[in-house]
């Protein structure tokens, strides 16, 4: 075993064949690892490229989670683009709260733009929808919506998911920009969370 956080040795991770990490009081398993996720990023920017030639996107990225899924697919986006941030919440522990608390609102103009949201992962879509309204009212050209991971499982929404990477079955997953308790989100794979 090996301690990553010193001081209070929060975060283990075994060095055994199958990856598995703790995160306070439960432990997770390698799930998808660091060479799927970009290339299914990477998937999502030439889809963008091939349909945003020669125009220009604005991107709202939905914090905390998506931070580096907004980054890595930034790198790989080569049309003229601006990117700004919006942070909503709406889990809690491992389920979510059924509501979204906004914490950091839109600050920039929309008005006649194409707009691409991005989120780490759409689970019931209530985050989506939450942001995908507020857009709407602002008179943007067109909205679009990009998603590194989808529960089509738990998804009880209408709103079309246009770029979306990988499907997931309807399980707790941590790593890459997604956490457990604010935990885990420098993680470079994917993790599910263990015994259900
Ligand atoms: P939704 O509003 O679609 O139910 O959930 C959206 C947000 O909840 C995501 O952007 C993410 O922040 C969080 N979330 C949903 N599923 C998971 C999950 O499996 N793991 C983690 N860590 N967060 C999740
Ligand atoms: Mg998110």
């Amino acid at each position: 075993m090996q301690c990553f956080y010193v001081n209070s040795c929060a975060f283990m991770m075994s060095t055994s064949a199958q990856k598995t990490v703790t995160l306070q009081d439960k432990t997770f398993s390698v799930f998808i690892p660091e060479n799927e996720i970009l290339a299914a990023v990477k998937s999502i920017a030439d889809k963008i490229n091939a349909d945003y030639s020669g125009k220009e996107i604005l991107f709202v990225a939905v914090l905390n989670g998506s931070f580096l899924f907004a980054a890595d697919l930034l790198k790989n986006i080569l049309v003229a683009n601006t990117i700004d941030f919006v942070k909503l919440a709406s889990y809690s522990g491992t389920t979510t709260t059924g509501s979204v608390k906004q914490i950091i609102g839109l600050n920039v103009d929309v008005k006649n733009k194409t707009v691409i949201v991005l989120e780490d992962i759409v689970d019931t879509g209530i985050t989506l929808e939450n942001i995908y309204n507020q857009l709407a009212k602002m008179e943007p050209k067109e909205i679009k919506t990009a998603a590194l991971l989808f529960k089509p499982q738990s998804y009880s929404k209408s709103i079309a998911i246009d770029y979306s990477g990988i499907e997931i079955p309807n399980d707790f997953i941590v790593g890459y920009g997604l956490d457990y308790d604010g935990l885990g989100r420098n993680l470079r794979d994917i993790y599910v969370l263990n015994n259900k």
